[in-house]
């Protein structure tokens, strides 16, 4: 044994199966003390004076926070919860619990990195050792066929050399037991529940996916969906789906923080195609998990430009910077139903389909010319599987500075709305306001006969608003 305690913290690796940090911890020490730190600065207020992390976003949180304690309690173990910054108290709370090590999980954006350099610049200082692991990824960065700086900068490019030249490495197993040195630590019972008012929300719907945090429920989600419910077979023709539970995985949200690992995932799907069956859609999703592995390769490839309004192409800034029209844009007040009815849908939920995310991103910078670091500012303190880097990669995309080759990703918003919503179930769904009009016709209600609105008392620019933009130029 190396150490004779060490601490993990726990960061986006909220999950004790498949968690190299924790086995290799548990290998090297004779006892170990799993932590978390709520650091308040995620729950800062943006220069657009919304929360960084909205409040569906931290109930998601909280809730895998809660769900890793009990895991960890199951192992004999427990998690203590600090709250501060964590390059300020990891390396006492160590000190003052005699620990020699501190493990945790390497991340790739500005702020996270930083934290990490102070961490152990402090924990060196007091002759505390770290050790930090490589593990959001399905693809390792140390088997990747390039250096991350040679990264392809096309998808298909680095897609069709990882799937060539690299492999995806075993899961980890799941610890039996962890030495934790109960009499010394305090497990202080914080009441994350009470203090960050868990209980205020309201329940949602039906036909819409209630997400708990924390990897119980994701591991029943991906039971559920592969085996239970057998639609991982069919994902390539249903995942551009908008209203349901079940039109394509729902797993990013617990991929976000970790809650169940990418390489966990895959080696079910590889069990799947044994035991069930072997077809497109059983590769696409794993090709949409090496879409997520290359926005964090990218990221960390080219670093805060990716945060920049000039983008990794360095393109130059004449946005719009209309506080009214993106207020409008974020409570889904634009008059266009598609737009809105997505909009809302977040909002309520702290979800969107991935068809959905493209269009409002698409209305917000091309449309509407507003900011697209705005768009990805608003979709960070909402959605709950806001990933940094598959967020501020995908908006890039969008707002046409990042690093694809089709240039102008422009969305014909009732086109879209027309191959994917034909007969406007999802904006019936979610604009109560409009239900009453029947079929497509929801979708341009500013084409309905003044009289035909008034019967069904619907009136543009009081009951709904008059969108924004000519609907014209999409027909
Ligand atoms: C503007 C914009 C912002 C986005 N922000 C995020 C974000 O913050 N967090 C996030 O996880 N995804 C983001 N996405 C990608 C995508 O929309 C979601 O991953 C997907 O909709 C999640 O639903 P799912 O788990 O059912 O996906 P599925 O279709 O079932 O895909 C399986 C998994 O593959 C990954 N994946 C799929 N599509 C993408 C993609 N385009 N980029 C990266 N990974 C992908 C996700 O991890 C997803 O869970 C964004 C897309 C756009 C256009």
């Amino acid at each position: 044994m190396k150490y004779g305690r060490s601490v993990v913290w726990f960061r986006n690796d909220l999950r004790v199966r498949d968690n190299e940090t924790l086995t290799r911890a548990l290998a090297q020490s004779k006892e170990v003390i799993p932590v978390f730190c709520i650091d308040p600065r995620s729950f800062a207020t943006t220069n657009l004076g919304f929360p960084k992390m909205g409040e569906l976003r931290k109930k998601f949180l909280l809730e895998s926070i809660l769900n890793l304690k009990e895991s960890l309690q199951n192992l004999n173990a427990d998690l203590i919860i600090l709250t501060g910054h964590p390059e300020e108290i990891l390396t006492s709370f160590t000190e003052q619990h005699g620990a020699q090590a501190i493990f945790f999980s390497e991340e790739v954006t500005a702020e996270e990195v930083k934290i990490e350099h102070q961490l152990e610049k402090k924990a060196w200082s007091k002759g505390i050792a770290t050790e930090s692991f490589w593990q959001s990824t399905l693809y390792h960065i140390d088997d990747l066929p390039m250096p991350v700086s040679q990264l392809p900068e096309v998808f298909t490019q680095f897609r069709k050399s990882v799937e060539k030249l690299s492999s995806i490495r075993r899961a980890e197993d799941i610890p039996k037991t962890i030495n934790f040195p109960r009499k010394d630590v305090k497990a202080t019972e914080v009441d994350i529940q009470k203090e960050y008012g868990l209980e205020k929300f309201p329940s949602l719907p039906n036909k819409v996916m209630k997400f708990d945090g924390g990897e119980c429920s994701g591991m029943e989600r991906l039971g559920s969906y592969f085996w239970k419910q057998d639609l991982l077979k069919i994902y390539k023709e249903t995942r551009n789906g908008l209203l349901g539970l079940d039109y394509s995985s729902k797993f990013s949200p617990w991929l976000a923080l970790g809650c169940i690992s990418p390489r966990s995932i895959f080696w079910e799907v590889k069990r799947y195609e044994k035991e069930r069956k072997k077809n497109q859609s059983t590769y696409w999703l794993v090709f949409e998990l090496i879409w997520r592995d290359y926005f964090r390769f990218i990221c960390k490839k080219h670093g805060n430009k990716v945060f920049q309004i000039e983008g990794i192409k360095n393109q130059g800034d004449s946005w719009r910077r209309d506080s009214a029209d993106f207020q409008r844009w974020c409570e889904g007040k634009t008059g266009v139903p598609f737009v809105d009815a997505n909009m809302r849908e977040l909002n309520t939920t702290g979800f969107m389909s991935n068809r959905g995310r493209q269009n409002v991103a698409s209305f917000l910078v091309n449309d509407l010319n507003i900011d697209w670091t705005w768009g990805a500012s608003y979709f960070e303190s909402k959605l709950i599987d806001y990933d940094v880097c598959s967020n501020w990669g995908n908006w890039m995309y969008v707002g046409g500075v990042g690093n694809d080759p089709r240039e102008n990703r422009y969305f014909n918003i009732i086109r879209q709305a027309r191959n994917y919503d034909r007969n406007g179930d999802f904006v019936r769904f979610w604009i109560p306001e409009l239900a009453s009009i029947e079929g497509f016709d929801i979708h341009q209600p500013q084409e309905l006969p003044a009289n035909i609105l008034r019967s069904k008392r619907i009136e543009l620019g009081k009951t709904y608003p008059e969108a924004m933009v000519e609907m014209e130029k999409w027909m």
